[in-house]
């Protein structure tokens, strides 16, 4: 009985151990682009991303001082749009609950094939039987949770002119070019699965050449569903979960999620930073 409970306490110290090992080993996928003089921004907002050096060096007493300032639109880089974005009785970027941004279930719907096999891929929408196609590949979407979709636009992140399309414009004012998704899918996602966010590897949810309409953002900002857009580095979480298996075992629909957006009150939106494990 004496040797027993030391045996015990030690095998809890190990579990212990293990436990706080394994919280450590977690591997994070950080799906935000950095913010500098290269960050793409959706045409029509005032202010690029500039980052003034306003104080930087060594001081008069002897010891290093740096401190900047920054500007920038909200809808610029990676970056949530709050529901208030298209939705006047929408939650605001500070007013998202943390519940919906925080440790959420995410998925990652990848549609890159259909996108690049596509003889015009910026006119691809995501539609409801892409996701019916995910969901028997990789298990029913959990409720509450967020879906990315990964077209495989990210290839053409910094260039601007490629990423949002100038360059498959035909006619001599640029046009927006780039994949979307469809009002279908996005009601489908609402109503049948119940998400909290809603986020895409492009410069919008809704496409490029949308003649003016965003019905996407729309909708979902009056399910006070936010959206990510100009996610990043999907495709390494895909290489690792599914195509090598070696986190998640294999099993797309299991990934956490942590939405961080910069806290602006009031704000449409704002730059976020995103991390992704399971
Ligand atoms: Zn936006």
């Amino acid at each position: 009985m004496g040797e027993f409970v030391p045996l015990v306490k030690l095998s809890i110290i190990i579990l212990a151990c293990l436990v706080v090992a394994s919280v450590y080993a977690t591997e994070y996928f950080d799906l935000s682009y950095s913010l500098n003089n290269d960050t793409i921004f959706y045409p029509g907002q005032k202010y690029d991303f500039e980052l003034f050096k306003d104080k930087k060096g060594y001081t008069e007493s002897g010891y290093w001082y740096a401190a900047y300032s920054f500007c920038m639109a909200e809808h610029g880089g990676t970056h949530v749009d709050a529901p208030f974005h298209f939705s006047e009785k929408g939650w605001t970027l500070d007013e998202i609950p943390e519940s919906h941004m925080i440790d959420v279930p995410a998925t990652i719907i990848d549609v890159q094939n259909d996108v690049f096999s596509s003889p015009t891929p910026d006119t691809f929408t995501l539609q409801v039987h892409h996701i019916l196609k995910h969901e028997t590949q990789h298990g029913k979407i959990p409720s509450r949770s967020v879906v990315l979709v990964h077209t495989g636009w990210s290839r053409f992140w910094p260039n601007k002119q490629r990423y949002l399309g100038f360059a498959n414009s035909t006619n001599s004012t640029p046009t927006l070019n780039f994949p979307g998704c469809s009002i279908e899918a996005a009601k489908w996602l609402a109503n049948e699965r119940n998400i909290v966010g809603f986020g895409i590897d492009t410069p919008s949810v809704d496409i490029g050449n949308n003649g003016g309409n965003l019905p996407v953002h729309i909708f979902l900002g009056e399910r006070q569903i936010y959206n990510i857009e100009n996610v990043a580095n999907l495709h390494l979480v895909i290489n690792d979960v599914i195509k090598k298996g070696t986190v998640c075992n294999g099993v797309i629909n299991i990934l956490r999620l942590f939405v961080l957006p910069i806290k602006i009150t009031g704000a449409t939106g704002g730059p976020t930073r995103i991390l992704a494990y399971c």
